[in-house]
């Protein structure tokens, strides 16, 4: 299968093949179709399948024709967070830049002036978070009426983050003979719902079973202590040929602490957690993004569908207490036909929690051979042993500083070859790096 195969037009391939796609997905193979010939469509199809630009591509296609009007965008796209939103953005300019089509972005943590000149002008795509679209509709800085073409993004991510009242209200505010998308990981009754409600005879399509995970990702659990987890770590960010790990904790407490223990112990480390403001966590996922830091310690909602390519490790610090962040988390590996590996650390306290997620996945997660002393879950932990372990652990740091740097060297060849992929004409990229990325601001996609 060709994306010349789907409908799409000349000066589209032209930026798909500039942008490195050989081949579509299956989800970009399956929807391309019917969204072109202007149907309604639920798209469910795991993290990482490429949905993104399963109605990016089409869209720029069908916006292709037609004018523009001030206040009135021709198209609306929802998006859970920021960094999702701007990640859609991203997209637009990548694949658009053959045409003429405007665009605004509206989020939060970003001044609204820019954005508001934009939408004064006119628009051709308008890409949202909820709130931020509801405050400015409700101080009729926008109209909704010209809106004919919805796209509802990560549906099950606006439903845990509580925004389905907020889109509700707005598919209400929409012209009722519009097209609407919308796509999904997983597909939860309230979502079903919604889009009984809001869709017309959708085609639905659904590329793989809900809440599966991936099969380009290699998967183990790995029986650890809690007080051995660090030192477990170390030793896989060592050993496994890790080029870029993201490692997600629980809590935002762990994050912290743990990146604060590897850049100690000579790794490139950052940290993303929902205490850190906007512009700092922006910041941190340029510096992993750009091959500065190639390990990211990151909390659930902070990383929450973000897009970093060629990640080649997910662990699981400790084992997520809902099953389906399991399928976001190990979804930051594997993408786009890339293989990756996924660690899950399971602690005795978390055999309930191992347990939901290999109920959800429906198989259970191969336990991985540590070839390291000490590392077997004991049956109880006492204090005693506890300290003298504790002791033994903040020796051994020197000791170990010098293999230490050797998981750096091994990434030198993919982060060259990143930093390579990124010197090429993608501007958006570069916007990324402060309080007001650039392309936050950009309305024109030419
Ligand atoms: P989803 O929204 O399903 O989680 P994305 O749209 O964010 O997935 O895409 C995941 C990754 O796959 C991105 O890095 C994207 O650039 C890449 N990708 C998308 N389509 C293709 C393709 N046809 N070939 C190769 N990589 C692709
Ligand atoms: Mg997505």
């Amino acid at each position: 299968m060709n994306f010349a195969d789907l409908g799409l037009s000349e000066e589209l391939l032209q930026a798909v093949e500039a942008a490195g796609y050989t081949e579509p997905t299956p989800i970009q193979a399956q929807a391309i179709p019917p969204v072109l010939m202007m149907k309604d469509l639920i798209g469910i199809a795991q993290t990482g399948t490429g949905k993104t630009a399963s109605f990016v591509l089409p869209m720029i296609d069908i916006l292709a024709h037609g004018r523009r009007r001030a206040l009135m965008p021709r198209s609306l796209i929802l998006e859970p967070t920021r960094e999702l939103a701007a990640q859609v953005a991203e997209n637009f300019e990548k694949y658009g830049k053959n045409h003429d089509l405007k665009m605004a972005l509206l989020i939060g943590g970003v001044q609204m002036g820019d954005q508001v000149k934009a939408l004064t002008e006119g628009v051709d795509v308008l890409i949202a978070t909820p709130g931020r679209l509801m405050d400015l509709f409700e101080r009729g800085k926008i109209l909704l009426t010209g809106c004919e073409l919805l796209v509802i993004d990560e549906a099950d991510r606006m439903l845990d983050m509580g925004f389905i009242p907020d889109i509700e209200n707005i598919c209400s505010k929409l012209p009722t003979n519009r097209q609407t998308m919308l796509f999904s990981a997983t597909m939860p009754p309230p979502i079903k719902k919604l889009s009984d409600r809001f869709l017309s005879n959708p085609k639905y399509i659904e590329v793989a079973r809900p809440a599966t995970a991936n099969i380009n990702i290699v998967q183990h659990k790995v029986a650890v202590n809690a007080r051995k987890k660090r030192e477990v770590l170390r030793h896989l960010l060592q050993t496994d040929n890790v080029s870029t790990a993201i490692v997600f904790c629980n809590r935002k407490t762990t994050v912290r602490e743990l990146a604060k223990s590897l850049k100690r112990h000579g790794f490139g480390a950052g940290e993303i957690h929902g205490d850190m403001d906007q512009p700092a966590r922006l910041a941190e996922l340029e510096r992993f993004k750009s091959g500065d830091l190639n390990i990211l310690v990151a909390s659930d909602v902070a990383a929450r569908g973000l897009d970093v390519k060629g990640v080649s490790h997910v662990f699981n610090f400790d084992t997520p207490w809902h099953p389906d962040d399991y399928v976001h988390r190990i979804g930051r590996t594997g993408r786009g036909g890339a293989s990756g590996r996924a660690f899950t650390f399971v602690a005795p306290e978390d055999a309930e929690a191992i347990d939901s997620v290999e109920k959800l996945t429906g198989h259970k997660i191969p336990l991985f051979d540590l070839k390291i002393e000490d590392a077997e879950v004991p049956r109880e932990a006492k204090p005693k042993s506890r300290r003298t372990s504790k002791v033994r652990e903040e020796r051994e740091e020197p000791a170990e500083r010098a293999p230490r740097r050797e998981p750096r060297a091994a990434t030198e060849e993919p982060r060259r070859e990143r930093r390579q992929r990124r010197s090429e004409p993608e501007p958006a990229d570069d916007g990324w790096n402060g309080p007001v990325p650039e392309f936050l601001r950009v309305s024109a996609l030419a």
